[in-house]
């Protein structure tokens, strides 16, 4: 109806700051860190453009110093929850009809303000909210802009395809967004997936309930005020921190639920999946399940593999943002031939990570999101301390005294299925199991049988192993990495997402994604209509 082509072409991806001592951005940063955590900001839901206060909240503290309280937040209760939904359904008609361009200009107007004057604001609530360091919260942000730039680009793209036309008539392809509203249900670790996940639906002319992770509310509370300030009309997207009961038990199970735009774990997304199935004679139209989940991404190594590069992407791959990357690499299956020389080059290496205040630009890991966060890793910790199958190659402790620290891990693990070897952890816990040089199909075969599939990687020199290891992994992973670590996708060049328990493979940022958000409705027009009712072949001889 509204989806004119305009050619947009291609969009670059956002320049990342490299925040060096001296340089400008680094400066406005620590300005911004400074302000911010002075404050203890009050966070409402908002509802049809309304801040609305509730009396349930809780409060938000820094994970790197748990005691520091930086923001207070409404809950969302039964009450709002409607309300929200009602908003939503009624800002619906306006919305679709809004003309395409607007739309698209509304949210590379608010990409552009990510990446210019409201970067720092998001960078530094990020950093403080969620415990990343300046480089980790750079990436995220720059990876939201990402996502709204390519997003739009790729509806562009998808509004393109359309059917033939024989002459005489015409068919055209009207991508409608979906017949009620998107309920999105956000995780703590990225920014931009919290910022994207209602975002992507609203693109193409959805309307959406976005409830935030509580421990990453205070960085998408300020997404949800650049959304307001840069002109997103009342209740397109409302925002509605709560529990994730509530959002289950009051907007999953409502009969205008048309999407489910989802990131977490595999748990949770099992759960909502099991009740739309539950309430499927309820709904208006078959909910469309959008969900990106847990992972047990894997490294795995070949005897022909460089040393250097492979010490490498097993410690940032594994440490980065505390192993709390989707993406990060958990277990890690080493030759044994390599691993004399492997082992000591990644104590040398690990040890000159600094783990504490993200404030402090030295800081390479901050602290685990939560206190739950910070005894799963205590039990894996333990565990292994005590068992015989495990020796710890480095870290193995942890201290919660100030924050939720937990010191990077490696574990070498005598069995592959040792449980940390094939459980999600979800902190900066490695495991590694060395296999013989001569057991390398038996291994790989040991890698594939995971139930995750979402980021993997080999290392190898030697190319007729890389054929045979690309092919016995091919469904390990939705994203695959050759001689490089597996985090680190871009939105545009890797696009994200895996199979199995880790997800719908549905890869956000993507066409692949935007198309998840819509109902094509085709239409043909005939020119000159016909008037006849038999046909040729009838006549009689
Ligand atoms: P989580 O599942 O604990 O929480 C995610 C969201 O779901 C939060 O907003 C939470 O409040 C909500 N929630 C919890 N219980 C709910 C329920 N019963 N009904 C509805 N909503 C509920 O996940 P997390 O700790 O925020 O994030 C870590 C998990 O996310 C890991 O498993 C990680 O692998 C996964 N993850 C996956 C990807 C990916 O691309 N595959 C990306 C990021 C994170």
């Amino acid at each position: 109806m509204s989806n004119a082509i305009y050619n947009l072409s291609r969009p670059e991806n956002d320049a990342i700051r490299s925040y060096l001592p001296g340089s400008p951005e680094r400066a406005q940063l620590q300005e911004e860190l400074k302000k911010q955590v002075a404050q203890v900001v009050k966070i409402p839901l908002i509802i049809n453009g309304q801040e609305v206060w509730t009396e349930k909240t809780i409060s938000v503290t820094m994970p790197h110093d748990h005691g520091h309280v930086i923001a207070q937040c409404c809950m969302a209760g039964e009450k709002e929850l409607r309300m929200a939904i009602d908003s939503a359904l009624a800002a619906k008609d306006a919305w679709e009809a809004t003309p395409w361009e607007h739309r698209a200009g509304l949210f590379l107007k608010v990409a552009q303000m990510l990446s210019g004057p409201y970067r720092k604001v998001l960078t530094a609530s990020t950093m403080l909210g969620q415990s990343k360091t300046a480089y980790q919260a750079e990436i995220d942000i720059a990876e939201l802009a990402d996502f709204l730039r390519f997003g739009v680009w790729s509806a562009q793209e998808i509004f393109k395809d359309q059917p033939a036309s024989a002459s005489g008539m015409w068919n055209r392809q009207d991508y409608r967004p979906l017949d009620g509203f998107i309920c999105a249900i956000s995780p703590f670790n990225f920014t931009s997936i919290g910022g994207n996940l209602p975002t992507a639906p609203v693109i193409v002319g959805n309307v959406a309930l976005w409830k935030p992770s509580s421990t990453a509310v205070l960085s998408n509370y300020y997404y949800m005020k650049l959304l307001q300030q840069c002109g997103l009309p009342a209740g397109v997207i409302n925002f509605v921190p709560c529990s994730g009961r509530d959002m289950s038990q009051y907007v999953v199970s409502h009969p205008k639920m048309a999407g489910f735009h989802f990131t977490g774990s595999t748990g949770v997304f099992q759960s909502v999946w099991r009740q739309v199935g539950e309430n499927i004679a309820s709904y208006t139209n078959y909910p469309r399940l959008v969900g990106e989940t847990g992972g047990k991404d894997f490294l795995f190594a070949h005897s022909s593999a460089d040393l250097e590069p492979l010490a490498a992407a097993i410690v940032r791959g594994a440490f980065e943002y505390q192993g709390q990357k989707c993406s990060a690499c958990s277990r890690a299956y080493i030759p044994a031939s390599l691993w004399p020389a492997l082992e000591p080059r990644l104590k040398e290496l690990t040890a000159q990570l600094k783990v504490g205040d993200v404030q402090e630009f030295d800081t390479f890991m901050g602290a685990v999101i939560d206190k739950s966060s910070f005894q799963t890793c205590k039990g894996f910790l333990d565990r292994a301390a005590a068992s015989p199958l495990c020796q710890f190659v480095t870290g193995g402790t942890c201290d919660d005294s100030k924050g939720w620290f937990v010191q990077p891990t490696i574990i070498r693990c005598m069995t592959p299925d040792y449980e940390s070897m094939v459980e999600e952890i979800f902190g900066p816990i490695i495991s590694i199991y060395v296999y013989d040089d001569d057991k390398l199909e038996e291994t790989l075969e040991i890698c594939n049988s995971s139930p995750y599939a979402l980021s993997g990687c080999i290392f190898a020199q030697d190319r007729q192993a890389i054929v045979r290891m690309e092919r016995a992994l091919r469904n390990a992973s939705g994203n695959f990495y050759i001689n490089d670590k597996c985090t680190g996708a871009v939105v545009g060049q890797q696009p994200f997402g895996g199979a199995r328990a880790s997800g719908t493979n549905d890869k956000a940022g993507s066409s692949l994604n935007m198309i998840r958000w819509l109902s094509a409705h085709v239409v043909k027009e005939e020119f000159c209509p016909s008037t006849d009712v038999t046909y040729p072949y009838m006549v009689q001889p």
